[in-house]
């Protein structure tokens, strides 16, 4: 039988943890393993910065940045499917001039209840892995089964530089590597739902972890505490 079947309440995992970490390949290993949905939350919070970057808002004004967003429709299907007013935009989030502003414009307080309105609609009636910065601490609180993953900024510097490569872009390891410092000093520091790690959540350190070690741990920690 397969873990699926065994469990057919609808339960939610989180994943939070920095850029780097490898948060969603393991989500989405670990969605495939236990038989439930992926949520990328990432991925909502960078296709609304699209909309902010394509229609030139100031992204310093945090009002205007409303504004832009009261009217646009950002839906989640599945991995490599977000809609940003009925347009798949799965290829143009994940450029550098989005890694860039994405984590600016996700610390503004309107932004942020809008798209946790819609995780939580998303994750009602589906079993859920969640894979985001706050999602263990402020979205889903009283979630099932909470992880934090981390890793050394040298090797989430160096994995991305790698990700990059396999989609053809060069990129310099040092710029790359002050990025990400930035955006983690950014999703640590802000006053709205900080990224941290959420009460009750387990920690893996996967710096020196294989993807097969990382899915192990948490696989097995997954069906002992849903009792799979
Ligand atoms: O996970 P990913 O690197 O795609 O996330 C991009 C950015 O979106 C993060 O650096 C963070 O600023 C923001 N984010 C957030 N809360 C989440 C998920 C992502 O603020 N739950």
């Amino acid at each position: 039988m397969c873990l699926s079947e065994r469990q057919d309440k609808p339960f939610i995992i989180t994943i939070d943890g920095p850029a780097g970490a490898g948060k969603s390949t393991l989500a989405k290993k670990l969605a495939a393993h236990v038989g439930a949905i992926y949520l990328d939350t990432g991925s909502m919070y960078r296709a609304a910065t699209l909309k902010i970057v394509e229609e030139r808002v100031d992204i310093h004004d945090e009002q205007a940045v409303h504004q832009a967003l009261c009217s646009t429709e950002i839906q989640f299907v599945k991995y490599d499917e977000i809609l940003m007013d009925n347009r798949n935009v799965e290829s143009l989030i994940r450029s550098r001039a989005i890694d860039k502003t994405v984590s600016l414009i996700s610390s503004y307080s309107d932004v942020r209840k809008k798209m946790v309105g819609l995780q939580r609609d998303f994750a009602r009636t589906h079993k859920t892995v969640v894979e985001g910065r706050d999602v263990g601490s402020v979205v889903f609180p009283k979630a099932d089964v909470k992880f934090f993953l981390t890793a050394d900024l040298n090797e989430r510097a160096a994995r991305r530089q790698k990700e990059l490569k396999e989609k053809g872009v060069e990129a310099v390891y040092e710029d790359i590597r002050k990025e990400i410092r930035e955006r983690d000093r950014l999703d640590e520091s802000r006053e709205h739902s900080p990224l941290k790690v959420p009460d009750g959540a387990f920690v893996v350190d996967t710096t020196h972890l294989g993807i097969e070690d990382v899915l192990k741990a948490l696989t097995g920690k997954t069906i002992e505490v849903l009792n799979l």
